[in-house]
């Protein structure tokens, strides 16, 4: 199954490596096609090409649109070398085989970042590349294909091996990321046209990312997996630097984007946050006057959850905050940045994961998100809702303090990141009780209040910090009783959407207790 290459064609945009590939080429006497400004550059570099206008019979026309279309070309990808109709076929009509084709597409992509206007844009849509493309990797059989730059290394690195020729399996796996390559082409081509329309375009984002790492494993040890970078240009876990520790898992990942999405929505401007995650829920979320400050509150709030969490921090990781954060087992911190100081009190805890980003992810970013579900996928815009203080309305008799309100806000911005049901009791800028997770919304409510008080046993606190909290809900209590719960915890103030058919008895109730409550209109469901 090897294939010796004796004439290639290659038409690429990106001409990174490009002379160098065909220099190698054309060592091993390789006869090389080409098409006009590749050719150029061949020719430039000092090599024999074939133009593929002399090969067709047309010149290139209609601004490039028409280069490559054409059976000469097509008919010398698509051939099956040992299909004797295949083979008369080219013999008659005077098509000679292509053994490689090396392509690499107008730069869609790049056009649309930049800004371009619609004519631009349209004109950079490759047509003759991918046709070619797909001919080639269809044809995998007998011929090899390049779409990345990359992979020009591996391709020479085993010519050199079999004199000249490639074996099935590279061909096989160049045909795979041919494939992906145009279907990562066309879906940004259509979610381009999607935004300059103003539609909705679910896409099938597993197809637009590229490869970043293959995992130990998924999930379970049972699970495969790997890590797609969708794109590389955006703060956050995927295009993350690892300074040292272990390799990142599968749960490592989920774990951390939760954790360092959560400290994205707090502006560092507004001071340092620090946000402790387990099983992708936080377990303590805490402003502070310092980043130590606001790490040892987020650890207080559940210190025995807090170890193995996931550290994440809204501003960069500082020598005292490193610190304290070694005092226990930790799997990762990330920060937008880590100072050389911090860097070397992490140095001596070999297996902990620092990851830096540069920055934080923008929270009004609107991606899709995708889910799978069997048979199907559930895409949906990311939930980027925000309130203002605002758009809060208040519903009790009782209006809540200054105090309240900004813990009431905090909390909120908390829930919105916890697996509903979620309650969040919070208190002076930090999380002192969090219920996750729950089927039932008074069951949050209780674990959150439990939660609490075990809080003050650790800190050896008199009392529990549920009391003189205020508590957010991430959606509508049904019923009175987890509002009470809530209050019999010690909570002053309460926050959630509203917009239960029994809210009138829910006010009722609240007011009866001497509860502030806001409403917030919106809802942060999380499953
Ligand atoms: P060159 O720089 O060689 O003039 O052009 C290379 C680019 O042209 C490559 O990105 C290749 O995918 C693209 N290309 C090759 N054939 C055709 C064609 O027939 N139509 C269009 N629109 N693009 C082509």
């Amino acid at each position: 199954t090897l294939v010796p290459v004796r004439r290639a064609l290659l038409s690429v945009s990106d001409k990174t490596g490009l002379v160098d590939f065909a220099t190698a080429l054309a060592g091993r006497g390789v006869e090389l096609l080409s098409t006009g400004g590749t050719a150029r550059t061949l020719r430039d570099a000092g090599l024999t090409v074939i133009d593929v206008a002399e090969v067709t019979g047309f010149p290139e026309m209609m601004d490039g649109r028409v280069k490559t279309l054409h059976p000469k070309v097509h008919g010398g990808l698509l051939a099956l070398r040992d299909n004797p109709e295949h083979v008369a076929a080219m013999e008659e009509h005077g098509i000679g085989g292509i053994d490689m084709l090396v392509v690499n597409l107008y730069p869609f992509e790049e056009t649309v970042a930049k800004g371009a206007d619609y004519d631009t844009c349209i004109e950079n849509i490759d047509i003759g590349g991918p046709a070619m493309i797909r001919a080639a990797a269809k044809n995998h059989a007998h011929v090899a294909v390049v779409v990345d730059t990359e992979d020009y290394a591996a391709i020479l690195s085993e010519m050199g091996e079999n004199d000249g020729a490639l074996g099935y399996a590279l061909r096989q796996r160049l045909a795979q990321a041919a494939y992906a390559r145009t279907a990562a082409y066309d879906a940004a081509v259509s979610n381009w046209m999607a935004g300059a329309t103003n539609a909705f375009a679910p896409r099938r984002r597993a197809f637009a990312g590229t490869l970043s790492s293959t995992l130990r494993y998924g999930e379970n040890p049972h699970q495969k997996a790997a890590f797609y970078v969708e794109d590389a240009s955006r703060p956050g876990v995927a295009t993350a630097v690892q300074h040292q520790g272990k390799e990142l898992s599968y749960n490592n990942i989920n774990d951390t984007d939760a954790a360092f999405e959560l400290v994205a929505e707090f502006n560092p401007q507004d001071g340092p946050v620090c946000a402790i995650i387990k099983h992708a829920n936080p377990c303590g979320v805490a402003r502070g006057k310092t980043l130590t400050d606001a790490y040892m509150r987020a650890f207080d709030c559940d210190r025995t959850s807090a170890f193995g969490g996931i550290v994440a921090l809204n501003q960069t990781l500082d020598a005292a905050t490193a610190e304290k954060i070694v005092e226990i087992f930790t799997e990762v911190v990330i920060a937008p940045e880590a100072t050389d100081e911090a860097k070397a009190i992490f140095a001596a805890k070999k297996n902990l994961r620092l990851l830096t980003t540069g920055g934080l992810p923008n929270p009004g970013h609107t991606p899709l998100t995708v889910r799978q579900v069997s048979g199907g996928l559930l895409v949906q815009d990311k939930d980027t809702g925000r309130i203002d203080e605002e758009d809060l309305k208040p519903v009790t008799k009782r209006r809540p303090s200054a105090a309240e309100m900004s813990d009431m806000v905090f909390a909120w911005s908390v829930a919105k990141h916890v697996k509903s049901n979620a309650i969040v009791y919070v208190r002076d800028g930090a999380t002192v009780g969090i219920g996750a997770g729950q089927m039932s919304r008074v069951d949050s409510s209780t674990i959150a209040a439990l939660k609490a008080e075990r809080m003050a046993r650790d800190c050896g606190l008199p009392e529990s910090l549920a009391k003189g909290s205020v508590v957010a809900s991430d959606a509508f209590f049904p019923f009175p009783d987890g509002l009470l719960a809530a209050a019999a915890a010690g909570a002053t103030a309460v926050i959630q959407p509203g917009g239960s058919m029994r809210d009138a008895e829910v006010i009722e109730a609240a007011d009866e207790a001497g509860l502030a409550m806001l409403f917030t209109g919106m809802r942060h469901f999380r499953h």
